[in-house]
């Protein structure tokens, strides 16, 4: 579903690429975690698929088609098919639940419709959000001001957001970076969970390697811009000293 060849990102002005020769491929339903510390390039990774660094070579395939020489209708047919959760979550806090969680749509709506929602949502729509949001656990929040929410329930939010957009692949940057050790378990095991059920590539990077252990298929380890397989803990701390 999400294959990458030969990806090499290089930042203006800088005499060393980011990320070097990155190849990864993740099947519908796979789960993958990336490992990696601070700086080794994995949000660089997740804003390079999302087309927000230009590549300097390589190719990226989402769903057999190459999102690097997309343009226009294609291009944003593509770009809809990834969901994307973020560290900081960016849910607007003072709309309700219901808002931040049918942005998911904005995709496939028309600017008319999304204002029109604003002010007065359907009821098939508000069903749609309630929906997404008792597949995360939380529907009776439908109707609640985001920022009123704990910081699990905002990442909740934020993955039913993410449902709602139907996608092929979810990227989700370090989603556990600003949760306690239990909430963590939870919003991980939820999102695998989601991504199995929903046939979903998902692409997860992490700084736990216990939590990458316990709930995903697969791990790959980032260091330097150069992405390996992840070969245990014991290993990692060897080579990081
Ligand atoms: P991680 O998410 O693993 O912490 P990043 O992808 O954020 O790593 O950063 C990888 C490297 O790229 C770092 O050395 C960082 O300083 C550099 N970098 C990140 N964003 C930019 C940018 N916009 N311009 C130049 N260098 C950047
Ligand atoms: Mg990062």
């Amino acid at each position: 579903m999400l294959l990458i060849q030969n990806l090499t990102v290089r930042y203006r002005r800088k005499a060393t690429a980011t990320l070097r020769e990155v190849s990864i491929s993740v099947g519908a339903g796979e789960r993958v975690a990336i490992i990696g510390p601070s700086g080794s390039g994995k949000t660089t990774l997740f804003r390079a698929i999302s087309g927000f660094v230009p590549t300097e070579t390589g190719r990226i395939m989402v769903a057999g088609a190459d999102i690097l020489q997309a343009r226009g209708g294609q291009l944003r047919t593509l770009r809809r098919g990834i969901g994307v959760i973020a560290q900081q979550h960016d849910l607007i806090e003072r709309m309700r639940v219901y808002h931040n969680v049918m942005a998911g749509a904005l995709g496939r709506w028309s600017t008319t419709r999304a204002l029109r929602f604003l002010f007065w949502p359907l009821c098939g729509e508000l069903d749609e959000a309630r929906v997404a949001l008792e597949r995360v656990g939380i529907a009776e929040k439908l109707r609640a001001r985001t920022g009123e929410l704990s910081g699990g329930q905002q990442q909740r939010v934020a993955i039913a957001r993410a449902l709602v957009q139907q996608p092929v692949i979810m990227l989700a940057d370090e989603p556990v970076a600003s949760l306690d050790p239990d909430l963590s378990q939870h919003i991980l095991s939820l999102l695998c969970q989601l991504a199995g059920e929903a046939r979903i590539a998902l692409l997860c990077s992490l700084h736990q390697h216990d939590l990458a252990e316990r709930y995903f298929d697969r791990i790959l380890h980032l260091q330097g811009g150069v992405l390996s397989d992840y070969a245990g803990p014991a290993v990692q701390f060897a080579t990081a000293s």
